[in-house]
């Protein structure tokens, strides 16, 4: 019947998906529908609450999702959580608010995508914002932030918790970064990153409430007549138009749902926003893919793109925990970016030779593992570039993270750009079954090396007063497990049986030129589709230094604008 034809059918009422549904829903001739597998969290307090981190893990409103084994890093499986609700992973995320440092948006541009660089992208992350400007009690507490970076009237609330740490932390912790040469940076959201900072959330800084996707996209519009979120509904498939000729015709996609197995007509366009790990597994489903994989399942092929599910990029996050010599009450929001120079001080230019001179390898090795889906000379050209975000544009290294809270003083760390690539492929043709996922961490040893280098670097961080004086003893690692001066082995062992997903896999249905592994094209659409399009983290052809939310409703707006441009004049 009618009510199962849309315009636009969006699969994936996430971070990016509620973007695109907001924005094209602003066309009044045209309906929207998304499709989400979870439901409503607005009054889930795991969500809303702005000290609720790590609350809703392992609730039904995490799909935990559960890697292969990793073989590279110890052998056992890790878990990677999304969001299974209207607002996605936003819902359950850490509320950091970082972008990107500008040279790895410019980066989009320079391998092929027209349009996309760092000036376009920041119109769209400022259109995204609403920016709370700290009270002076914030400020005190170091909220800092220069206005011409921020973006006052988007949807998305953006700013400081209402309880900041105790004013004391900042300068402490400032003044131990000044003696490791790491400047204070005010505010690391206008494309230069590197420093210490006291960074934004997304946050409703009056009400004291996590802002998500939903909050900022979904909820005040949920009353637009062309406007339908159909939830508690898994999408299975994209479903073709029989005679497709040159390029495949999506008319619609088939669900299931509380009416069982159906199809939501589309007469314009299917968008596929349902995560890095989710869209890349929909496309195979649908018969685009590697014909090898699609062949193991009878999957007829409508497109062959050897790459869709390859290319996965995620980060390997570690900890640190110390006494506290205090009693600290509030929201931190501090972190730490240095640089390779920071880390590696007058070495650095013999890391950058080493690192160097193991690409190819590298490359050669990623080929291998995907079964030659992924082309030597793309991978090589891909670390080159990322070897020279992180060398010659000296892009952040790491990010460290301070969580002073109660009378213990801890830190979560993780090198920014692994080199390790990995992959996302169905496991069955049921689109209920969870893909099978391996990021294969620690794939290399560079990644291993930068995780052992940062952990020393946060040691000298805690060793060096003022710092110093405020924790007490190392509980994790401890001087027993890692002593003072340990060998690398000993630092990897540790690395190895305790690290854990930094939940930001990339680059799954990468966005760049066909000839270059791309699955879509600079208007984020499936080559070979006439209709379909990604909007999600899986089209970031690269990882980035920032947390990935910022970004992907920056992304979302400008596919927003590129969708529209085509239908109003
Ligand atoms: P999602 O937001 O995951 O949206 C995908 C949606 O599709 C989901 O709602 C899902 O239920 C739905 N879906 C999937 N499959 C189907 C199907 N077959 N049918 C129907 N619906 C389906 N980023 C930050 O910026 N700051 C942070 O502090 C931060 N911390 C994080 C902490 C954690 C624990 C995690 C997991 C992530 C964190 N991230 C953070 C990363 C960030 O939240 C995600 O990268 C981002 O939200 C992903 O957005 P997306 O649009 O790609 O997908």
């Amino acid at each position: 019947g009618s009510a199962s034809r849309y315009d636009f059918v969006i699969v994936g009422g996430g971070t990016s998906g509620l973007v695109v549904a907001n924005r094209l829903s602003e066309m009044e001739g045209f309906t929207v529908a998304v499709i989400e597998a979870g439901d409503s969290v607005l009054n889930n307090a795991n969500v809303s609450a702005v000290t609720g981190y790590g609350q809703a893990f392992g609730t039904e409103i995490d799909w935990a999702y559960e890697t292969e084994d990793q073989t590279y890093a110890g052998g056992s499986k890790q878990i990677i959580r999304a969001g299974k609700a209207i607002g996605g992973t936003s819902t359950i995320n850490g509320m950091t608010h970082t972008r990107a440092q500008k040279v790895q948006i410019d980066a989009w541009e320079h391998v092929g995508n027209e349009g996309w660089n760092w000036n376009n992208l920041f119109t769209y992350y400022k259109k995204s914002e609403e920016f709370q400007v700290p009270t002076s009690e914030q400020v005190a507490r170091g909220a800092d932030y220069y206005i011409a970076y921020h973006g006052e009237h988007g949807p998305l609330k953006v700013g400081w918790p209402r309880e900041m740490t105790n004013s004391s932390v900042l300068p402490q912790l400032d003044e131990t970064f000044q003696q490791l040469g790491l400047p204070y940076n005010r505010d690391c959201n206008g494309g230069s990153m590197v420093g210490l900072t006291a960074h934004p959330n997304t946050v409703d800084s009056e009400a004291n409430l996590r802002h998500d996707a939903a909050r900022a996209y979904y909820w005040p519009y949920q009353h637009r007549p062309n406007l339908k979120i159909i939830s508690n509904t898994s999408a299975n498939k994209i479903i073709w138009e029989s005679d497709s000729s040159n390029e495949a015709v999506a008319v619609g996609v088939e669900v299931t749902g509380v009416n069982g197995v159906e199809t939501i007509y589309a007469s314009k366009e299917v968008i596929l926003s349902a995560g890095s790990l989710r869209s890349p597994m929909l496309l195979e489903l649908s018969g685009i893919g590697n014909p090898n994989i699609l062949r193991q399942f009878d999957i007829p092929v409508q497109v062959n793109i050897s790459t869709v599910g390859e290319n996965l990029q995620d980060q390997t996050n570690n900890g640190f925990s110390y006494e506290g010599n205090d009693i600290w009450l509030g929201s931190p929001t501090f972190s730490a970016l240095p640089s390779a120079d920071d880390i590696f001080g007058e070495n650095v230019s013999t890391i950058a030779s080493d690192v160097n001179s193991s690409l190819a390898e590298y490359a050669k090795r990623v080929s291998e593992h995907s079964n030659g889906a992924v082309q030597e000379g793309n991978v090589l050209a891909a670390f080159q570039l990322q070897h020279d975000q992180i060398f010659k544009s000296q892009v952040p290294y790491a990010e460290i993270v301070f969580l002073p809270i109660g009378n213990s003083f801890s830190s979560e760390y993780w090198p920014l750009l692994p080199f390790s690539r990995g992959s996302v492929h169905i496991n069955s043709t049921d689109g209920s079954q969870p893909p099978s996922i391996n990021p294969n961490y620690f794939m290399f040893g560079q990644d291993l090396n930068a995780h052992a280098d940062v952990a020393r670097y946060i040691r000298n961080a805690f060793s060096t007063p003022p710092l110093r004086t405020i924790v007490g003893e190392e509980l994790a690692p401890g001087q027993k497990h890692v002593p003072e001066n340990a060998s690398d082995s000993i630092w990897e062992g540790w690395v190895k049986s305790k690290y854990r997903s930094n939940f930001h896999p990339v680059g799954t249905a990468s966005m760049l030129p066909r000839d270059k592994g791309g699955v879509v094209d600079a208007e984020l659409k499936v080559y070979g589709t006439k209709n379909v399009r990604v909007v999600d983290a899986s089209v970031l052809p690269f990882q980035l230094c920032g947390h990935l939310t910022s970004t992907l409703y920056a992304v979302a707006e400008r596919a927003s604008d590129l969708i529209k441009k085509r239908y109003i004049f």
